[in-house]
């Protein structure tokens, strides 16, 4: 069963990545350790299999690894957030601030459509700018967005409030101060 002591043992911080001043909490030890990988996967899983929820939108580049497994486990449509210019055909883009500069996150035109019903998914929620893009963009579909969920969330960078405060309900399964 979930052991959040044990999952926080092996999510590793990296201080100064990628800049002075950042603590980045670095997952990719998960995926190197399948007990932690399978008890994750499988409590997302767990929260979501009999959920009203048609389509899974999973976010550039962590998120599609978990979301993977669950899409695969729940038997429900992958759809992809993607960094703008990496998907091809007709896509919609939705640009976002950084602390410096802006980003934008793409999806398919025909990634979701109006009565479908969208768990979003990333590894990490910070400043929440780019759950709430891809909020923007499966709304801009027609698409309802159910819940947006992260492994991890940084509240003291407000970003799950913000997404909340903009109406979409946020779970998070571990939280870094
Ligand atoms: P936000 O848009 O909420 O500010 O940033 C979240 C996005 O940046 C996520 O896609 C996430 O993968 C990435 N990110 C930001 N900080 C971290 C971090 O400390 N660790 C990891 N794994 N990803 C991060």
């Amino acid at each position: 069963s979930y052991d959040e002591f044990y999952v926080k043992s092996v999510i590793r911080t990296l201080p100064d990545w990628p800049e002075p001043g950042v603590m980045f909490r670095d997952i990719t030890p998960i995926f190197k350790e399948p007990k932690a990988l399978r008890m994750v996967a499988d409590a997302f899983i767990q929260r979501y299999m009999d959920a009203d929820v048609s389509h899974i939108a999973c976010i550039d580049a962590r998120g599609f690894l978990i979301a993977s497994i669950m899409a695969y486990q729940m038997q429900k449509p992958l759809v992809l957030v993607r960094k703008k210019g990496k998907l091809p055909g007709e896509t919609i883009h939705e640009e976002y601030k950084l602390e410096y500069g802006t980003s934008a996150v793409e999806m398919q035109k025909d990634a979701v459509a109006a009565g479908d019903r969208v768990l979003v998914f990333d590894d990490l929620i910070a400043t929440g700018g780019t759950i709430l893009a891809a909020c923007t963009l499966i709304k801009k579909l027609g698409a309802e967005v159910v819940e947006c969920a992260a492994l991890i969330d940084l509240p003291d960078l407000n970003g799950s409030m913000r997404i909340q405060d903009a109406g979409f309900p946020v779970y998070t399964m571990l939280a870094y101060e």
